[in-house]
């Protein structure tokens, strides 16, 4: 019974960038402890550019873009798009394949001639017991330290080429979490890529803990693990990867430019993507709810 709160946070939330889809979030958000972000189209722009390439000895550069590019040709992940326009800048024609699965959180798979061909990040040489050659082995690393995803092509069973990917930092990622710092929030990251470059961005952003190589399955059990240690939970995401994670936190937070499943899933959305209206559901939560209870 108290519709004029209501009234005056919604309409509040709405000139701040803020669309309030469950109004008890707004109100637990001034309890909030800890929060959790994702990093790629959360922290990040999650717009992936081929930045590097590199391959094996028997390939070419044309030859592996083409055959990854066709791999990619029916994925939706951000790191197939990125894969696709180079191949399309460089007007490659792209080889025949057939039986295109995706393999979530990992890669994609298709069957080329008599092979079984994958691209994909850590988890998928985890997952097919795969080394990288030397040569690519280094590529990767170098990348890795620069904060850059990679991602490999696998045929045969042998990797023979890999992939670097330049994600920007969004402009105000750093500043949200200075802000929250200073309200003694703590900070998360969790992410489906791979450590370095988990360690890389949050190193560059203050983050105090991060998880990287987290399949899309075990998002949400992160959040329940920092429940269960007794922290009051705000998770703030964009992928699908996320919906189970920002329905578990007390309080799911998505960025408005997200999937459409994030969205449906979060009782807070931040309309203009940015990460510093974070800060302000907090300011607004406290003020509006503090005198009440
Ligand atoms: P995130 O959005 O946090 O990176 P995902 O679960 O979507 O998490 O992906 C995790 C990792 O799996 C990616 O960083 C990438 O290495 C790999 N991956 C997933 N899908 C693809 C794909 N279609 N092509 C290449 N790599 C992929
Ligand atoms: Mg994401």
């Amino acid at each position: 019974a108290v519709p004029l709160v209501v009234a005056i946070t919604t309409s509040m939330g709405a000139s701040n960038g803020i669309l309030v889809r469950d109004r008890l979030s707004m109100e637990k958000a001034r309890k909030v402890d800890t929060v959790i972000f994702d990093k790629t189209g959360t922290l990040t722009k999650g717009q992936f550019g081929i930045v590097d390439l590199d391959f094996v000895k028997e390939h070419n550069g044309k030859e592996v873009l083409a055959l990854a590019a066709a791999i990619e040709e029916d994925s939706e992940h951000t790191i197939a798009r990125a894969i696709r326009d180079k191949a399309q800048a460089q007007e490659l024609s792209l080889p025949h394949i057939s039986g295109f699965e995706a393999i979530k959180g990992r890669g994609a798979q298709a069957k080329y001639r008599d092979s079984v061909v994958y691209v994909g990040g850590p988890r998928l040489l985890e997952m097919l017991q795969l080394t990288l050659p030397e040569s690519l082995k280094k590529f990767s690393d170098h990348a890795n330290m620069q904060g850059q995803s990679v991602v490999h092509l696998i045929q045969d069973n042998q990797v023979i080429a890999s992939f670097a990917l330049a994600d920007e930092i969004r402009a105000e990622s750093r500043s949200a979490v200075d802000q929250l710092h200073q309200m003694g929030i703590e900070v998360v990251m969790l992410t489906g890529d791979s450590q370095q470059v988990a360690q890389s961005v949050a190193k560059e952003l203050n983050i105090d803990e991060f998880f990287a190589e987290v399949l899309p399955k075990d998002k949400d059990k992160m959040v329940q693990r920092l429940q269960e240690q007794g922290k009051l939970v705000a998770m703030v995401g964009d992928g699908v990867n996320d919906a189970p994670a920002l329905t578990r936190a007390d309080v799911g937070i998505a960025i408005g430019s997200g999937t459409d499943v994030a969205v449906e899933s979060a009782g807070l959305i931040l309309v203009k993507n940015n990460p510093l209206d974070v800060i302000k559901i907090f300011t607004l939560s406290k003020a509006s709810y503090r005198k009440m209870v």
